[in-house]
């Protein structure tokens, strides 16, 4: 299983998965030209052979290039009722797979798993995707990582969490206070102090690889985020680079093909 994310954070969120039988999305929040430009780092990929587009949430940045990318390209997209129901583009959506999205499913040979996360949308999803030899946890947006939520995301050979805030530049910076408490709140999102005690947990079940999301652009920085769990897990003995590998995900580029 090969992951690329393409985009992370307010401004448009992107993740692709891709065995040598198939491929799938999660979220799209990115025009067809960013998405063109970004997928020649993934030349396996035909963006036009995607056997789904599986949505988080409806938020804009998750959703803002759905619409046309499954339209022009007729692929079924899997996204929770609820979500639909607060999607402003919800009446052009042709094909949105009718389904159960609090449960287990499958798309074309992956085995998809949601599970629930705290955040101020109309509902939220992370998901674990399985081909039988290894799997991916992704969660993003998210106000604080529950003991639910830690038990999705041990154990696999992969995982995207956000890392969202540096708690100081957040106090400290310019958002107005509503805006503030809101990201702060048990449904906003996640900071690197909360993202970095998880990631001790993930680690010591086995989770070899990391990546770290939906960075602020105002109250964080790849850096602040990458050594605050870098450091916080060197405190446990856990060494990145020889124990875990620790990605970035970035706003303007893919990262780096993660092979698991
Ligand atoms: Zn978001
Ligand atoms: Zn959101």
């Amino acid at each position: 299983m090969k992951i690329c994310n393409l985009a992370s954070g307010s401004r448009g969120n992107c993740t692709v998965i891709v065995t040598p039988d198939t491929s799938i999305m999660i979220d799209n929040g990115l025009t067809m030209r960013q998405l063109d430009q970004r997928l020649s780092a993934m030349s396996q990929l035909d963006t036009g052979k995607l056997a789904g587009i599986i949505i988080t949430h409806e938020h804009s940045d998750h959703t803002k290039g759905l619409v046309k990318l499954s339209n022009t390209y007729k692929i079924p997209v899997y996204m929770h009722r609820l979500s639909v129901d607060n999607f402003y583009e919800r009446e052009d959506l042709k094909y949105l797979v009718e389904q159960d999205m609090d449960k287990s499913f499958e798309v074309d040979g992956l085995h998809i798993e949601p599970f629930r996360l705290p955040h101020d949308s109309a509902y939220n999803l992370g998901y674990r995707v399985s081909d039988g030899k290894s799997s991916l946890a992704i969660a993003t947006d998210l106000g604080y990582v529950s003991t639910s939520t830690l038990g999705w995301l041990k154990g696999n050979d992969a995982v995207i969490l956000e890392s969202n805030h540096d708690l100081t530049m957040l106090k400290c910076g310019s958002y107005p206070a509503y805006l503030k408490k809101r990201i702060e709140s048990k449904n906003g999102h996640l900071s690197n102090d909360d993202c970095s005690t998880a990631l001790v947990e993930l680690c010591k079940s086995g989770v070899k690889n990391v990546m770290l999301a939906h960075l602020s652009q105002d109250n964080n920085t790849p850096e602040i985020a990458f050594e605050c769990s870098k450091n916080n897990l060197m405190r446990e003995g856990i060494k990145e680079g020889d124990d875990v590998i620790i990605d970035v995900a970035s706003q303007f580029r893919p990262s780096r093909i993660i092979e698991i």
